[in-house]
């Protein structure tokens, strides 16, 4: 299915990741023709293009930084390019306010093994709130491989970045959607009350997430009636996003329109859906 108005994807990369499917081994390349390609059958108007930290993840040698400027730069209407150093770093938070000088429109994907208040981590949120741009941050329960970890500090960040437009996503995130999270990455069955993610929504509004990957799509997907009554409260602080070219289980991302066939399906009022496939974006980008 095509998007129901003009789309914009909050969460792309171009570049190579690898399969973890049994049926398809190796690894996937897309450029910016192959992203070009995805958003025009789909009916996305505009899609943020995400870097990744340099040397952050063996499994995605995604086109980030400088090289992702040069690379949208002549799809700039269409392509948003995100930048994001290794918050490792010393010299990263000066090196992102001069990529933002040079084009870049936001912070992320941020994603290196760090906890998420961890001052290297925090350092580069400020210089993005500095700058008034969005930064985007993968959470994910760990500490675990290359991710953020510690949603349960993620309220402190909100206190230390009072102004940041903080975009947040992953498993970490999504799965504290339930009162009771357990400990799956990916829970399945009903939501039951209330969780974290309701909490943090109502008292932080420059909070907003990304229902990008299986994470976005599995909290909303378990459970239709909680997805609808989540949706309908929190239509101003939620983006589409998908996380192309990354492999689902239907093949890929974007491609697949599974996150446009989940929207679509919720019976949600059309202000809402027109928020969360565009204008929530436009906002964080303006
Ligand atoms: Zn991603």
């Amino acid at each position: 299915m095509k998007a129901s108005v003009p789309a914009v994807d909050f969460h792309t990369h171009i570049g190579e990741v690898k399969s973890f499917s049994p049926r398809l081994k190796g690894w996937v390349r897309v450029g910016v023709e192959d992203l070009l390609s995805y958003m025009g059958e789909r009916g996305v108007e505009r899609a943020v293009v995400l870097s990744l930290p340099p040397d952050s993840d063996p499994y995605a040698k995604v086109v980030s930084n400088r090289r992702l400027l040069e690379a949208v730069e002549p799809h700039a209407g269409r392509l948003v390019p995100f930048c994001c150093p290794n918050p490792l770093n010393a010299r990263a938070a000066s090196l992102f306010k001069r990529m933002v000088g040079e084009g870049c429109r936001g912070l992320g994907e941020l994603k290196v093994q760090l906890r998420i208040d961890d001052p290297r981590v925090v350092r580069l949120l400020k210089a993005a709130e500095s700058l008034g741009v969005p930064a985007l941050v993968h959470i994910e329960e760990g500490p675990l491989f290359n991710y953020c970890y510690g949603v349960d500090k993620l309220e402190d960040v909100l206190k230390l970045a009072p102004d940041l437009k903080l975009v947040v996503h992953g498993p970490g995130w999504w799965r504290h959607v339930s009162a009771e999270p357990g400990t799956e990455a990916y829970p399945k069955g009903p939501v039951k009350g209330e969780g974290l993610v309701h909490r943090l929504l109502r008292r932080y509004d420059n909070l907003y997430a990304d229902i990008s990957a299986s994470s976005g799509l599995n909290a909303l997907a378990r459970d239709p009636e909680h997805a609808r009554r989540f949706l309908e409260e929190f239509q101003d602080r939620v983006v589409f996003g998908t996380d192309f070219p990354c492999l689902s289980e239907e093949g890929q991302f974007g491609s697949d329109g599974a996150h446009l066939r989940l929207i679509g399906g919720l019976q949600l009022p059309e202000r809402a859906v027109r928020k969360i496939l565009r204008e929530n974006a436009e906002k964080l980008l303006a």
